[in-house]
């Protein structure tokens, strides 16, 4: 801290360690050593390993991801954290030669039709080529062109709105997947308005999903073959290695991992003033004392932190819905699989019936992953609803998993090596009246002084969502510019 400096430095303790701890860490010492502010900043994890659900296992030769495995480039706060740890060489897009996916359906993989706005087939040509929609479904689709439904202010689920105005057929065999594949959870439930506020926004304007997209696409920049970034990046080493780069980056960040936190308090008002208002207990029998608490933990595990102080936030923390769900990694010689792999994997719909998510095929998407001669498959398994998969023992979940690419793929050997990571409780579901709760959190919050909420659970799921969402609130407990 700066010499000249006299202000005693106050204390923030930020509780949760995976990506929405570790990026509001990093961006909150960034302003404060911008602003020559002394602030002391503890990060308290209970697991021993920092990240959260980013886990990369480097094993045999293979990079293999337990939770996520890329980013969305266009959503620009994760490129911006990775270039600013000096992570720009090692930022890798997935492979051009392979691009495409599929997805299974009576019986086989087929093509996802080109053309993909907000996972909304956006193209007519595409829409009305594909094999995965019956003839009477694409007129069912076309007809959104010649009707006008402007949205009634309901929050309404995914399922709703996409069979409103596409039909049934797209939103079972195309969007129901896609959706799943993100969220882990049922479109039946997901709220429009919490998920793709954009849907209802272009309806708003247009009355009709198809014609809003189609004038979308048509105004949009033509895709630059040339863009630097594939809409899908990672790092080279795994996205584990961004958490490598984030914690050299906190030297003066008091880590304390394998540390779990019991509860946070709200000390006596008058008692408060010199050390701030706020008491994290920890588990060892420790309290730290701090003027803000940042929770970045799931939502169900901040309202047991916070139950003693504010019973109706935590109550309102902990109806936030949550998914559990699975990735099973396979590796196989390449010459055991009997398929060319030309695509980036396959999702599976829920009409299907079948216990398979989605698959990745790893080595084609990114080959880097596996070492020359291999295959390598990611399964995720868990749909909402249906998550008790997540408990089985391995042995069950080697065969499940096994079977399906058999079934689905005709890959009928053996792997050669493989890894399972369990995620219980890890996939918040954005349901209908997700944004009522998310107002009367915010309501909740304005009564306390500085206690913030950061991470998935929130206002979007994915790694970019939450360390903007850590960015957010460094700005907002040490603001750099003027408000
Ligand atoms: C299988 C899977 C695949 C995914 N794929 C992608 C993808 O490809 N791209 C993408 O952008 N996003 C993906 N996501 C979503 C994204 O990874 C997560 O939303 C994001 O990483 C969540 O970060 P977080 O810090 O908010 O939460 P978490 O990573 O869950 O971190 C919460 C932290 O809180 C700690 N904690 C819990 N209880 C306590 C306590 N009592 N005291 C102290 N600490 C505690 C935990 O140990 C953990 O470290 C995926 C998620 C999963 C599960």
């Amino acid at each position: 801290m700066p010499a000249h400096n006299t202000t005693p430095a106050r204390t923030v303790v930020i509780v949760g360690g995976g990506i929405s701890g570790l990026a509001t860490a990093y961006y909150l010492q960034h302003h404060a050593r911008t602003l020559e502010r002394p602030l002391d900043i503890y990060l308290v994890d209970a697991s021993s390993r920092w990240g959260g659900v980013i886990h990369t296992v480097r094993e045999k030769g293979f990079i293999v991801e337990g939770g996520p495995d890329s980013i969305l480039s266009y959503k620009p706060a994760g490129i911006a954290l990775w270039q600013s740890l000096g992570l720009t060489e090692d930022i890798v897009g997935t492979s051009r030669e392979h691009a495409g996916s599929f997805i299974y359906s009576r019986g086989s993989l087929h093509p996802l039709p080109e053309g993909l706005t907000l996972m909304i087939p956006a193209r007519l040509g595409p829409l009305f080529r594909t094999s995965l929609i019956s003839w009477p479904g694409k007129v069912r689709a076309g007809l959104d062109l010649i009707w006008t439904r402007h949205p009634d202010g309901r929050d309404i689920s995914v399922a709703e709105f996409v069979s409103t105005h596409l039909g049934r057929e797209v939103f079972e065999r195309i969007v129901e997947p896609l959706f799943a594949g993100i969220y882990g959870g049922d479109a039946q439930q997901l709220s429009v308005a919490a998920t793709y506020p954009q849907l209802l926004e272009i309806t708003r304007a247009h009355g009709s999903l198809l014609r809003g997209l189609l004038a979308r696409r048509r105004h949009a920049p033509a895709r630059d073959r040339t863009a630097r970034w594939t809409p899908f990046v990672t790092l080279r080493h795994g996205l584990t290695q961004m958490i490598e780069a984030l914690l050299p980056a906190l030297k003066g960040v008091h880590l304390r991992a394998g540390t779990p936190v019991t509860q946070v308090r709200l000390r006596d008002r008058h008692a408060g003033t010199a050390t701030g208002p706020w008491e994290v207990h920890l588990a060892t029998g420790e309290r730290l004392s701090a003027h803000a608490v940042i929770l970045a933990t799931p939502a169900h595990v901040s309202a047991q932190l916070i139950d003693a102080v504010d019973p109706d936030l935590a109550h309102t923390l902990d109806a936030i819905p949550y998914a559990s769900t699975l990735t099973v990694s396979l590796a196989y010689p390449r010459d055991d699989v009997p398929h060319p792999l030309k695509g980036y994997g396959f999702v599976v719909p829920r009409v299907e019936g079948r216990a398979l998510l989605a698959c990745t095929w790893t080595s084609s998407k990114f080959p880097h992953r596996a070492p020359a001669g291999y295959a390598l498959f990611r399964c995720f398994f868990g749909r909402a609803g249906a998550d008790e998969v997540v408990s089985l023992p391995d042995k069950a979940i080697l065969a499940l998993a096994t079977e399906e690419l058999r079934a689905i793929m005709g890959i009928t050997a053996r792997p050669e090596h493989t890894w399972i990571f369990r995620w219980q409780r890890a996939l918040p579901q954005y349901v209908i009246g997700h944004q009522d709760r998310l107002a009367h959190i915010q309501a909740r919050l304005a009564e306390w002084p500085h206690l913030y909420l950061v991470g998935n659970a929130y206002s979007g799921v994915g790694i970019p969502d939450c360390i903007a969402a850590g960015h957010r609130v460094a700005e907002q407990l040490c603001p750099t510019r003027p408000e």
